[in-house]
């Protein structure tokens, strides 16, 4: 797996105040996964996919009729993209993402046999995947370390003075930098599930966050 370089330096303190993060983080959320519903990582590809700009609650909403309907790969890509929009139609970008489903899934069939490929090179470049896909379905349908960055962790890592980059690419490469390769994944899950909980976008709740006393508070 590539994995982008950051030219630009860390904040100051960066180094120092990771560790803490980590520990409060691991004291806060034990048990943090991902809270999108699957069976295997067919599943997981494609409610990741689906879960751009939406909510897991509403992807785990359709997800089960959608995987009742087409259970695999195979039957995904004999699908055409509007008798897909009738089992994603609550979730947002419905129409793009019914088109990308059904290439993605003539993409595994052709390419893959049908499997979901343990590759992350192979993941991005399939339909509607990018590395934050690609991260999110490597990481908790294999095992392998990564960090997908998405706008909960962008802004925590900003906000906890763990990186000033806006491109998640770079957020990443910050992150790795910082944080032991073993808890990458778990790092990623607990700063979603603060980001949703505490460190909400629009009015974070510092006075009843765990990290106020060492948290810079950047753009607060
Ligand atoms: S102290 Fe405030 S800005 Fe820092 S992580 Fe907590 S809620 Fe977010």
């Amino acid at each position: 797996m590539t994995r982008p370089t950051s030219p630009a330096p860390l904040p100051g303190g960066a180094q120092a105040r990771a560790p803490l993060v980590l520990s409060a983080l691991e004291g806060l959320y034990p048990d943090a996964r991902t809270e999108l519903k699957f069976r295997n990582p067919f599943e997981l590809l494609v409610a990741t996919v689906l879960s751009a700009q939406a909510t897991d609650v509403s992807v785990n909403a359709a997800t089960p009729a959608l995987f009742a309907r087409y259970p695999d790969a195979h039957a995904l890509g004999r699908a055409a993209p509007e008798d897909i929009e009738p089992y994603i139609r609550s979730i947002g970008l419905y129409r793009g993402k019914a088109r990308n489903l059904a290439a993605l899934a003539r993409l595994l069939v052709e390419r893959h046999g049908g499997e979901v490929p343990g590759d992350f090179d192979a993941v991005v470049a399939l339909p509607g995947a990018g590395r934050k896909t690609a991260n999110v379905v490597l990481s908790n349908a294999y095992g392998y370390p990564a960090i997908a960055v998405d706008t909960h962790v962008g802004r925590l890592a900003r906000r906890l003075g763990l990186s000033e980059q806006t491109h998640p690419d770079k957020v990443e490469a910050d992150l790795g930098r910082l944080f032991p390769r073993d808890r990458w994944v778990f790092l990623h899950h607990a700063l979603i599930l603060h980001g949703r909980r505490i460190c909400l976008a629009r009015r974070p709740q510092c006075p009843a966050c765990a990290m106020q006393d060492f948290c810079p508070k950047v753009g607060v």
